[in-house]
């Protein structure tokens, strides 16, 4: 199989063991472009509305079975593993080596939870790391607010466009563009086969609650793991590590670890750190279909914490920094 990509440097983190500011330092020194009245448009919110209303209504009508409890479950681990392997840890930062079939596979699979395309995902995510916690960070919970860093960012046109810019790299796939152009198409593939295997109870559990469930347990990084959680390592941003986020996305929690060191497909820096996606993945190398998976650096491991006083300061400090936030948005 040939080697499709080589690491990529996007925003090198701070990696020291200083003293982290209470109020995150800026990395930027451009305007902010992000200072224009964000606006929730009805052409996003009622289908994302009626998404959840159909969720939410068929838990009280739908047949309940518990094998359908586990195939809710089971397609929502099965699509996070394909959002955290796949749309971050392999189009966003390219910490792991593939092929061109397999990263289609993978680009496919996430799709189907219907978070647009996989392009358009990861330019997205560049650009969060390109300015994270700075004004022109898109979903920042301490520019922005909680609602908007969640969701509102989602449900807004000014966010529509991909940005190839930042996308240079996969750009060059075809397939990729077109998957890109038609995002919908995985999607609604899943709900056809759902209903075609199962009927209306698969089609429910298997698609509508599941992909709900994955939508929120996706944005909690964005939202809730710039929030809530320990801070380990100084960065200019307020990313934390919170253990619950990690079970909820299969390892994305250890997020404070991952705005330290982006190029590592581990973000469970250390074997207490349960990374679910790593160990597929790793599971997938002893396979020969993905390769050359990246670490973090020793030294990185081996920094000392910051000290406890910041540690215990920064939750409270950014938390209520982001409640006066959403209070005015
Ligand atoms: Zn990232
Ligand atoms: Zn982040």
């Amino acid at each position: 199989m040939a080697n499709l990509t080589a690491p990529i440097a996007l925003n090198r983190p701070v990696v020291t063991a200083e003293v982290a500011p209470v109020a995150p330092a800026l990395r930027v020194t451009e305007k902010p472009v992000m200072t224009q009245i964000r606006e929730i448009h009805a052409t996003r919110s009622i289908p994302f509305l009626a998404f959840h209303l159909v969720a939410i209504v068929g838990v009280c009508l739908v047949p309940f079975a518990w094998k359908w409890v586990g195939l809710c479950v089971g397609m929502y681990y099965l699509r996070m593993f394909a959002i955290t392997g796949g749309y971050h840890r392999y189009f966003s930062h390219r910490t792991y080596k593939t092929s061109r079939a397999f990263q289609f596979f993978m680009a496919c699979l996430a799709q189907s939870s219907a978070q647009k395309g996989a392009l358009w995902w990861a330019a997205n995510h560049r650009h969060h790391h390109k300015f994270s916690d700075h004004e022109n960070d898109i979903h920042s919970p301490l520019h922005t607010g909680f609602f908007w860093s969640h969701v509102g960012w989602i449900l807004s046109t000014e966010n529509d466009r991909t940005h190839w810019e930042l996308i240079q790299d996969f750009k060059k796939y075809p397939e990729l563009v077109w998957l890109d152009r038609h995002q919908h198409v995985p999607a609604v593939a899943l709900a056809i086969g759902l209903f075609l295997a199962g009927g209306a109870p698969a089609l429910f559990w298997g698609f509508f609650l599941s992909t709900a469930l994955l939508w929120h347990g996706t944005f909690t990084i964005n939202s809730l793991s710039h929030v809530y959680g320990s801070r380990r390592y100084t960065t200019t941003d307020t990313s934390r590590n919170n253990f619950w986020l990690a079970l909820l996305t299969m390892g994305e929690g250890w997020h404070n670890n991952h705005h330290t060191y982006q190029s590592s497909t581990n973000q469970g820096f250390f074997w207490w750190e349960i990374d679910p996606t790593y160990y597929v993945l790793k599971g997938l190398e002893k396979v020969g279909i993905v390769w050359d998976l990246r670490k973090p650096p020793l030294e990185l491991l081996e920094a000392k914490r910051i000290s406890k006083d910041v540690r215990d300061a920064m939750p409270r400090n950014v938390s209520e920094a982001v409640r006066k936030k959403s209070a005015v948005h």
